[in-house]
């Protein structure tokens, strides 16, 4: 098991960075102060453990030893929790406290046909708007997708796979459109992180190639039923059975690199 160290944090935050809503701070671009930044660190290295499902669904995040891990207090940390609990990567609790969100079975179907509906339509607009070669950087990001594969760097490819769908409504300069979908991608990117299999849990990049090519070729019908294709086999892949366990809290976070 790796230890928390910098580079996980970096790491963690690039996973979710395209993710994730637009921070609600206006002065997020602003240097961070010590506390924002132990906020940022505690904050990524949660979604990193939840993501890589060293946190299962479920699993209570005790305050005490998550104090200790991490050095930092409990109003501080609770301040990361409530941010989590926004993003719906954690619940908060009256009695438990906060644990590892567990998305209904209902809930993940509901996200998939979301995204569904949108990306169809996305992929419509694009058809019609979009002129030129749109879809360079799209295919270059694809390109990173499988070398990241190859290299067998897991937090950029799900990273990167998860960017693909993003990038292509971002070709559409709806602003209103991208925040929708990054809400929608960083919670199902969660869902596969928790009920997918280890090795199935992030897009194929064949398939978003394929995508590309039928766009490209003009059939429009044969991209959405691609990408619907594409949606419906990641959300097949979800088996919502995986129990809550018992994690040592001090020994996930807590030993430096
Ligand atoms: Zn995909």
């Amino acid at each position: 098991m790796m230890a928390y160290s910098q580079i996980r944090t970096a790491m963690a935050r690039r996973t979710l960075s395209a993710a994730q809503p637009a921070p609600a701070e206006p002065e997020a671009e602003a240097p961070l102060s010590d506390e924002s930044a132990d906020e940022a660190r505690v904050r990524n290295a949660l979604i990193e453990a939840v993501l890589s499902n060293q946190l299962p669904p479920g699993t209570r995040l005790v305050e005490s030893p998550l104090c200790q891990a991490f050095g930092v207090n409990r109003s501080l940390l609770r301040r990361v929790f409530v941010q989590l609990a926004g993003e719906r990567v954690i619940e908060l609790h009256r009695n438990r406290g906060a644990v590892v969100a567990a998305p209904t079975q209902e809930e993940m179907r509901q996200a998939f046909e979301a995204r569904r509906l949108i990306e169809g339509a996305v992929l419509q607009a694009l058809s019609e708007r979009a002129q030129g070669p749109y879809l360079a950087s799209v295919r270059q990001l694809v390109c990173e997708e499988h070398d990241a594969y190859r290299k067998g760097d897991r937090s950029r490819w799900v990273r990167l796979s998860g960017e693909y769908h993003l990038r292509l409504t971002a070709l559409l300069g709806n602003q209103d459109l991208d925040h929708m979908l990054k809400s929608l991608v960083t919670r199902t990117t969660l869902m596969k992180a928790l009920y997918g299999a280890p090795e199935r849990s992030t897009c194929s990049f064949d398939e978003h190639n394929a995508i590309l090519d039928a766009l490209e070729a003009g059939n429009v019908p044969l991209a959405c039923q691609l990408m619907s294709a594409h949606l419906n086999d990641a959300e097949r892949q979800l088996k919502r059975d995986t129990g809550a366990s018992q994690v040592d809290l001090m020994k996930l976070f807590g030993s430096p690199a």
